[in-house]
């Protein structure tokens, strides 16, 4: 197993990770997360205690006639409060990652790979940063138009005022006028 309590999630060494089948999850805080940040709703921004849950997983994979593959899997969570494209109020959204990625020597490798298949492919690093990789997919785990199920009723009428009620109808005053006209005329 790996030693947990060193793991730094900015800065892993992958290949090492991955071979010694290292498994780390733990919180980072939203508010430090700037590109999600500004994706929130602006009176509803992440505070101190929102967090963003991740788990990373390294693999090795061993490929018949040739080197290991090596592998990070990644799983992430989060909420966060976007603006309702209807109401324009806070709609928290639900933001869940769930993505493996292949690692290669080089940028080169990456490319051929890459026009190939399917994979995810990203270049070996010494110090590679398992956060920043986590926030670029909760942005694309975005919705694109947020939304209530069912807005909140809009706040729109403020409760009337003691004695409103009372105010009599337009067509009541307007009767009462004529009455009292009535008389004068004759
Ligand atoms: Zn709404």
């Amino acid at each position: 197993m790996m030693d947990t309590n060193n793991f730094d999630p900015r800065s892993v060494d992958v290949a090492t990770f991955a071979r010694r089948g290292g498994c780390v999850s733990g919180t980072s805080a939203l508010a430090e997360l700037a590109r999600l940040c500004d994706e929130a709703h602006p009176e509803a921004r992440p505070d101190a205690g929102d967090e963003l849950r991740w788990q990373v997983t390294g693999e090795s994979r061993a490929v018949r006639g040739g080197g290991a593959e090596i592998w990070l899997h990644l799983k992430a969570d989060a909420g966060l409060a976007l603006v309702c494209q209807r109401c324009l109020q806070p709609v928290v959204a639900g933001l869940r990652v769930e993505r493996s990625f292949r690692f290669v020597a080089d940028e080169h490798q990456a490319l051929a790979i890459d026009a190939d298949i399917e994979e995810d492919v990203l270049v070996l690093s010494r110090t590679f940063d398992v956060i920043e990789l986590v926030e670029d997919e909760c942005l694309l785990a975005l919705p694109l138009v947020p939304r209530h199920e069912v807005c909140p009723q809009p706040l729109t009428v403020a409760p009337d005022p003691i004695g409103l009620e009372e105010r009599k109808n337009p067509f009541e005053v307007l009767g009462e006028l004529k009455l009292q006209r009535k008389p004068s005329l004759g």
